[in-house]
């Protein structure tokens, strides 16, 4: 089981990423893994995953009460989704902050829901919200084989030490 704070070999956090089926569908994977790279993180793992409604259920396990439960993961599991994980100095929440608010409307341009989609219930991305949810989301759609531990050159002009 992979921690999201770091793993042997590694000192910085790790935070879940999805481009949602609608990201997938518009094209905009690379804008999104662009976005991720050119800020610094590290990417350790990615795949292309059809979610099952099962799948789907399990990973919103949080959301079950909600009204609009149903109608989300029947949308997370209506095709392919990019599944990634990043590395970085405060990736979680800087992750975060790089998707902006939930709701679309109220996301900054600059940040992915600010410039890319329109409403919630199309908002093209998901992130960890926090270390629990990181590590819970990273080990459901990852085997700790798939993530990788390998040094970039880079992280010596992205980091001071
Ligand atoms: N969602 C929705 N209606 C709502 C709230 C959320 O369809 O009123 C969807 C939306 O796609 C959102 C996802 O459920 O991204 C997960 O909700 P959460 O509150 O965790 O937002 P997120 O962490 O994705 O910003
Ligand atoms: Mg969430």
């Amino acid at each position: 089981k992979l921690p999201a704070h770091g793993v042997p070999g590694t000192k910085y956090e790790r935070t879940f990423i999805a481009v949602k089926p609608d990201g997938v569908q518009r094209g905009l994977v690379g804008n999104i893994i662009a976005r991720f790279e050119a800020k610094g993180y590290k990417l350790v793992a990615l795949k292309m995953v059809w979610p099952t409604k099962e799948m789907a259920s399990k990973h919103y396990a949080d959301l079950s009460s909600k009204p609009f439960f149903n109608g989300l993961t029947d949308f997370f599991s209506s095709g392919p989704i990019v599944a990634m994980v990043w590395e970085g100095d405060n990736a979680i929440l800087g992750g975060r902050k790089m998707l902006g608010t939930t709701n679309p409307r109220d996301s900054e341009p600059g940040s992915i829901r600010g410039d890319l989609c329109v409403i919630t219930g199309r908002n093209i991305i998901h992130g960890s919200d926090g270390p629990d949810s990181a590590e819970h989301e990273i080990n459901m759609w990852f085997k700790p084989s798939e993530v990788n531990d390998h040094a970039l050159a880079e992280a010596a002009w992205v980091y001071e030490d």
